[in-house]
């Protein structure tokens, strides 16, 4: 990050500033570094020094003031060390999807919003003839469909310039987010999934060029042209293909009902680009009541053999709601809830940030023993947090691999499985050397 300040009278550092935000979202704690703040005053030392590399807290105001000129593109690379890091490793061998590809959902969301707090970075909408402001943000995540957890990748922050409906702002997003990070994956290696919004044209094209594959939802209230097609070619015997499949849940027994067509046009116009289509219906067979249904346009090829991945591929998109977002909103990440909404980038700085600590969490989840032991064993989220903050209000940890060997022991793991080492330090690790 560069320095915005000038002059002598630097207190703190920006180090200081971005890892004490970050510790707060990383521990899920708004009171982390009161008390930490508390801890320094009592023993001279303190967790956010020993755990997060942190000599000096400042205060939430300094913190809120060092943050907020901040540009968040330059918290863009830590996500892609840390993404490099598990590859390398191999421990995202298991998320890939359909035709060996690395699956990663691209969808907006809303993450501020307010009819009164407000920066000049804020889209403006007008609710009841009164001004309203909100935030949006393009999240980025790797997914698979086996998979329980999605891994982030650097946001795309959607800003008011972009365009006043919001359909224009995310796709604008979405072009900027393919345009600057497609050429760190190998042509073909990857397949974007994303909704209903960016199944057009202008956004197939772009993934074609840049040799990314899609998997986009595609309903029939947005894509007269090719849902024509497709009912044209339903009189004709045999052009559209069918597989059903009958799965078991215990008692219950579903049909899955796999349609698909190849080469049918994206949209009416004379420029257009052909893909594939397919969808799944799902109904209760004893009830013969639907119980899902969805459908795709897609790049890849669309056979009996391939279809299942397809679909699959295209509905692990829902974890970026249910794995994702949700876990920061409601899961205990606190967002601004100390700091406030700033007057230039803060909330988007926040973000990043809070986005940081998740992915750090996930990458921990699959590549230490030790934490995957303790989480393993505490079984809710919330219970880990719970313990996490509780310990550390009371305890001096020198570093994370006594803090989680501690709970290791507690909770009476067995000792000869306790790993040797412990990749929970690698916070503290690059600004320490
Ligand atoms: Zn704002």
């Amino acid at each position: 990050m560069p320095e915005h300040r000038s002059g002598q009278n630097i207190q703190y550092t920006l180090t200081e500033a971005g890892m004490s935000a970050f510790a707060v979202f990383y521990m899920q704690s708004p009171s982390f570094l009161a008390h930490q703040r508390d801890m320094q005053r009592q023993r001279g030392q303190h967790n956010v020094q020993s755990l997060f590399g942190v000599e000096r807290i400042p205060s939430d105001s300094q913190l809120r003031n060092l943050l907020d000129p901040l540009d968040p593109a330059g918290l863009r690379a830590p996500f892609w060390a840390i993404y490099a890091q598990l590859e390398a490793a191999g421990h995202i061998e298991a998320y890939t999807g359909v035709g060996g590809t690395r699956l990663i959902s691209l969808d907006g969301s809303q993450y501020f919003s307010s009819p009164k707090v407000n920066c000049p970075n804020c889209r403006v909408t007008l609710r009841d003839e009164q001004p309203h402001y909100s935030h949006g943000v393009l999240l980025a995540v790797v997914c698979a469909p086996e998979q329980d957890h999605v891994i982030c990748l650097e946001p795309e922050f959607i800003t008011p310039q972009d365009g006043h409906e919001k359909q224009d702002c995310e796709q604008q997003a979405i072009k900027r987010w393919i345009e600057r990070n497609a050429a760190r994956f190998a042509a073909g290696s990857v397949t974007i999934l994303a909704d209903d919004l960016h199944c057009h044209y202008p956004v197939c094209r772009l993934l074609t060029q840049h040799h990314m594959h899609f998997i986009l939802t595609c309903k029939e209230a947005s894509h007269a042209a090719l849902y024509e097609e497709v009912h044209l070619l339903e009189q004709v015997e045999g052009a559209i293909s069918t597989q059903v499949l009958e799965k078991r849940y215990g008692r219950r027994r579903e049909r899955w009902t796999y349609r698909w067509v190849e080469q049918v046009p994206l949209r009416g116009d004379l420029e257009t680009t052909m893909v594939n289509w397919c969808e799944l219906t799902i109904r209760d067979v004893a009830s013969d009541k639907q119980a899902y249904h969805c459908a795709w346009a897609t790049d890849h090829p669309v056979t009996a053999q391939t279809v299942p991945e397809i679909v699959a591929g295209g509905r692990s998109r829902w974890k970026v709601e249910n794995e994702g977002l949700n876990v920061l909103k409601n899961q205990g990440y606190h967002f601004e809830h100390n700091y406030g909404h700033g007057e230039q980038h803060l909330s988007s700085v926040l973000l990043t940030l809070l986005l940081l600590a998740f992915l750090c969490h996930t990458a921990l989840g699959l590549s230490c023993a030790t934490y995957q032991a303790v989480r393993r064993e505490l079984g809710a989220r919330r219970t880990f947090f719970n313990d996490l903050r509780a310990l550390t209000r009371y305890f001096y940890f020198p570093n994370w691999q006594r803090l989680l060997t501690f709970m290791y022991h507690q909770l009476d793991l067995p000792p000869e499985a306790l790993p040797s080492q412990c990749e929970a330090d690698f916070l503290t690790k690059p600004h320490a050397s």
